[in-house]
């Protein structure tokens, strides 16, 4: 092993620093913690990445996550040895990314009154488990394995148990999912039944959900698998890695995402600002944010809808203080995130900071839609014959405006 990567607290008047074995998802004055590397990665890996769309048998090199490997090498394994990626990297037989790059999607262009030249639509569906999840949880049950856990936890309204239960029971690790009751894709949520996850019913919504599954983590020797988990952030990487590698890292002017937790817009937020500073691109994508109207903290915060403040990073220093007023108001009005699309269904963003984070760093956009405009962005991906998530109709819509 060499020594190149370590986790340190993202809050820079902090910036605690913990060997990559570290478990715990935070520092220990309560912030979020990310995955660094001391080395630059050179760019001649752009065509180490290329010729392995030709896998030639290896799985590594399948795998829409571990063929960008040299870029979130937490294991400082030797990446050209087969032996090494066996035994250390979590892949379900290179499936995980592996069906994910940018489409045109003439219909979809047509409804927003784009040219179909100027939109890529990068569909996370077709992954093992279904959804986008196998990114970031290929890489967080490597990490898992790699520390020898027995049992990953975490808290679902669907995708995320169905990831976490394959690569655990593929792994022969544990799984326990703490779900929200009645709050769940059944379809999802069925999966996790399969892969043989223990399943937790929680009075409450998701964030509720997820605080239990983090007093499991702590006080029955889980390992979190939430996007809290520095690791997950690691594989998420690579959607917006594998939509650059195919735009020949040739940024666009703007990368869309649903908002939930904002597991996504971290990654891709810690992505451009990697390949930013390694020089491996030499523009800024701005990054938009789509909340649902139902569940829009980041929206409201972000574009000074509460007290009058837009939040922001603010180089590191984020108005912490404004984000707890906001919660205890939605406790007091009792205000519940409510949308169709239960993936975004989520009041309180575990990543929230990192999220700002990325929107400082690209000069990026927080706005919402309706659950009826989902449904027609949804649609109309169903019409050029992608299948797509409810959230996820909401990247489209707004790519309009
Ligand atoms: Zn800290």
């Amino acid at each position: 092993m060499q020594d190149d990567a370590y986790l340190k607290c993202i809050d820079p008047n902090c910036g605690l620093e913990y060997p990559i074995t570290n478990t715990n998802v935070q520092c220990e004055k309560g912030h979020l913690l990310d995955v660094k590397y001391k080395n630059k990665p050179s760019t001649d890996l752009k065509e180490i990445f290329y010729k392995r769309r030709n896998p030639q048998g290896n799985i590594f090199n399948e795998s829409g996550v571990w063929r960008f490997r040299e870029l979130l090498n937490f294991c400082q394994i030797d990446t050209e040895n087969i032996e090494e990626c066996s035994k250390y990297l979590v892949s379900l037989d290179g499936a995980e990314g592996r069906l994910s790059k940018p489409y045109r999607m003439s219909k979809a262009a047509e409804l927003i009154g784009m040219s179909n030249d100027n939109l890529w639509l990068q569909p996370e569906g077709y992954n093992p488990s279904g959804s986008f999840k196998d990114n970031g949880m290929a890489t967080a049950v490597t990490h898992a394995k790699m520390i020898g856990a027995k049992k990953i936890v975490c808290a679902s309204t669907g995708n995320t148990s169905a990831a976490a239960g394959m690569f655990a029971a593929n792994e022969g690790i544990n799984c326990d999912v703490y779900i929200p009751a009645g709050q769940i894709a059944p379809g999802k949520l069925s999966q996790a039944y399969q892969y043989g996850s223990q399943i937790l019913e929680v009075d409450g919504n998701f964030d509720d959900a997820l605080k239990q599954s983090l007093d499991d983590a702590q006080n029955h020797g889980g390992y979190t698998v939430n996007s809290i988990n520095p690791f997950r952030i690691e594989g998420q990487k690579t959607i917006p890695i594998r939509a650059l590698e195919y735009l020949d890292w040739e940024a666009p002017d703007w990368i869309v995402y649903p908002g939930g937790a904002l597991g996504n817009t971290s990654s891709c937020g810690k992505a451009l600002m990697e390949l930013y500073d390694w020089g491996w691109i030499k523009k800024i994508p701005r990054i938009a944010v789509i909340n649902s109207e139902g569940a829009s903290t980041l929206s409201d915060l972000y574009n000074g809808k509460f007290e009058s403040e837009e939040l922001r990073w603010n180089k590191g220093k984020p108005n912490t203080e404004l984000i707890s007023r906001y919660y205890d108001h939605l406790d007091k009005e009792g205000l519940r995130p409510k949308t169709k699309a239960t993936a975004i269904q989520i009041g309180r963003p575990a990543n929230i900071l990192k999220g700002l984070r990325a929107l400082e760093f690209t000069n990026g956009v927080v706005t919402t839609v309706t659950d009826s405009e989902m449904l027609d962005g949804m649609s109309v991906v169903g019409l050029n014959g992608f299948d797509c998530e409810m959230a996820s109709g909401a990247s489209l819509l707004e790519s309009k405006n």
